[in-house]
């Protein structure tokens, strides 16, 4: 068997575009432009050009971009004054503080801080209890991303065996309660799993957010099933360049699976495409 490939990418320009139309008609409608606020404090050069390209995506898309850059040593009190003020400020429709935040800077205690109607992360404790108990919420854009993959090639989820690997906060957990909501058999697997290997093989859906490059073999993935490979990895190669892979052995796991996300161009593009369109959604909430 060789799995069919699933292209984040090509999806994630698909929902750029409809978000760019979402936009015009909004500001059509209602004279609102969405507009997204990131906040980044201290971070390396990966994290400045990550930033980047979320402020050139959100304005390709007809938003309004807001960005604050703080020193690594800003404290608590001026980084809490900037999302009060950015609550407060009514051009802004969504806010985002990157993570990780530096050691000084308890990361918990600042998503709870923006205010959850602007939280298009998704990381707040009420969006976290609205997604659990099947409200309406912000879902984290990762799993959201995922999601939308898995639907495009399997819309019936319902029934399905489904596991997730890792148990975080910005993945792992979230991606499972989405599947759960689609009445998915979902089982959460981490680093105490027993048997990792065997719970992997009864996934109809199998969903690798680890960080271990590779990790996942073709012996791991029940033949037919459809994998969702989040893990971002670089690895050295022998000509020094480097290069990035998943937590899934792509070449040996398409053998078997049915279906099969690559990195980079999966599940990666998909994520600030979500983020626009909760950005959107947020916008959209606003004024209804
Ligand atoms: P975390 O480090 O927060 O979580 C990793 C999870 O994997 C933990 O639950 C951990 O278990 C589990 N784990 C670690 N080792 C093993 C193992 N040997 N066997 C089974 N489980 C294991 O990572 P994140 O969730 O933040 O990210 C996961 C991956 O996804 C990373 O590669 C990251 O770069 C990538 N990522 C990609 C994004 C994208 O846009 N595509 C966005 C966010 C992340 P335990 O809880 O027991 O420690």
């Amino acid at each position: 068997m060789t799995a069919t490939r699933i292209d984040g990418k090509a999806f994630a320009e698909k929902v750029c575009d409809e978000v760019s139309e979402g936009v015009k008609s909004l500001q059509a409608s209602h004279g609102v432009t969405p507009g997204l606020a990131v906040v980044l404090v201290g971070g390396d050069s990966a994290s400045q050009v990550y930033v980047r390209n979320k402020v050139r995506q959100t304005e390709a898309c007809g938003m309004k971009s807001f960005h604050h850059i703080l020193d690594a040593t800003t404290s608590r009190g001026a980084l809490m004054s900037i999302i009060e003020s950015l609550n407060a400020d009514p051009e802004v429709h969504g806010i985002l503080v990157q993570l990780p935040l530096p050691d000084h800077l308890d990361s918990r205690d600042v998503i709870e801080a923006i205010d959850p109607a602007k939280d298009v992360d998704g990381f707040h404790t009420s969006n976290v209890g609205e997604l659990w108990t099947s409200g309406e919420s912000f879902i984290p854009c990762t799993p959201l991303g995922c999601l939308k993959l898995l639907k495009s090639v399997e819309p019936n989820i319902a029934g399905k065996n489904a596991v997730v690997i890792g148990r975080s906060n910005i993945v792992g957990r979230p991606m499972a309660a989405l599947l759960l909501n689609e009445s998915a058999t979902v089982a959460i697997a981490h680093s105490k799993t027993q048997n990792l290997q065997s719970v992997c093989r009864q996934a109809d859906i199998l969903v690798a957010a680890v960080g271990r490059p590779q990790m996942v073999k073709a012996d791991w993935i029940k033949p037919g099933a459809i994998v969702l490979d989040v893990g971002i990895n670089r690895i050295e190669t022998d000509d020094g360049k480097g290069k990035l892979v998943g937590d899934v052995d792509f070449d040996d796991a398409s053998k078997v699976a049915g279906a099969i996300t690559p990195v980079p161009g999966g599940p990666g593009p998909m994520t600030i495409a979500c983020l626009l369109a909760n950005t959107l959604e947020a916008a959209k909430r606003s004024v209804s």
